[in-house]
């Protein structure tokens, strides 16, 4: 632990920065990490080894972030990271979401960070962000060294006045900004999201085929597929475990009816 650990083994194998926590799963070799840019995803001890290294392929793993820190946005459980995903990614089958559903997913997060305080309203509630580290909410890549992605992305919502700069003194790439009448009324107005998440609960043992299948036929209609943990199931590869236990695989989109 501390000063003996390799440097690698501090960092986030999403994003290759420092991670705050991943300490390992009680009676489990996976890690539950704790991230300030991919949120909070759980991660398997085959995919810690193999992909600890940033530098090496996939190099595109901003997209495994993006998944992993807007689970919460999405209503979608904790997201388990294995070498599935990674292969995946390398395989080209985690669909990169188009401009309106990133401009939407973007909105999303301002919105649920706007209801995150019960006793208050969302409305008129001041937002503070940093681009540099919530760039996954929108689907965009590491900012440095450029930031044209991440400005293309949100200047639309200031030019359509969804959001607006609030007063504080705040840079104006990093807020305070709040969700105007105009956005507010985008967001509840918008028909909802439609088919976003497919749940497949099934045995544990011996079902990986058909989950295969589904999450093929979800491939071949360019959503990703990852499979999710939630906290009330348990996972496969566990076959100490009844045949009772069931897991639960999430295939997800970011299709949105309009
Ligand atoms: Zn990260």
């Amino acid at each position: 632990m501390g000063a003996a650990e390799p440097d690698a083994n501090r960092r986030c194998r999403l994003c290759g920065q420092r991670f705050e926590s991943a300490p390992a799963l009680p009676n489990s070799a996976d890690r539950r990490v704790t991230c300030r840019i991919c949120g909070e995803y759980d991660i398997d001890n085959r995919a810690w080894h193999y992909f600890a290294e940033i530098q090496t392929d996939p190099s595109d793993r901003h997209l495994l972030s993006a998944l992993t820190r807007t689970a919460p946005v999405r209503g979608v459980g904790r997201v388990l990271t294995s070498p599935d995903s990674f292969v995946a990614l390398r395989e080209g089958r985690v669909r990169e979401p188009n401009f309106a559903e990133r401009r939407d997913a973007l909105l999303d997060w301002f919105a649920f960070e706007s209801r995150k305080d019960p006793k208050s309203s969302a409305y008129g509630r001041m937002i503070q962000f940093d681009p540099q580290r919530d760039y996954p909410v929108a689907h965009c890549r590491p900012l440095e060294p450029n930031w044209s992605e991440w400005k293309f992305i949100i200047d639309p919502l200031f030019d359509r006045q969804l959001l607006a700069h609030g007063t504080g003194g705040g840079r104006p790439m990093q807020g305070p900004v709040w969700i105007t009448d105009k956005g507010w009324e985008q967001l509840e107005m918008r028909p909802r999201a439609s088919g976003s998440v497919g749940f497949v609960a099934m045995k544990f043992k011996e079902m990986d085929p058909v989950y295969e299948a589904i999450a093929a036929g979800s491939s071949l209609r360019g959503t990703p597929s990852i499979r999710a943990s939630g906290e009330s199931v348990q996972r496969p590869n566990r076959p100490r475990h009844s045949t009772s236990t069931i897991h639960v695989q999430a295939v997800q989109t970011a299709h949105r009816t309009s």
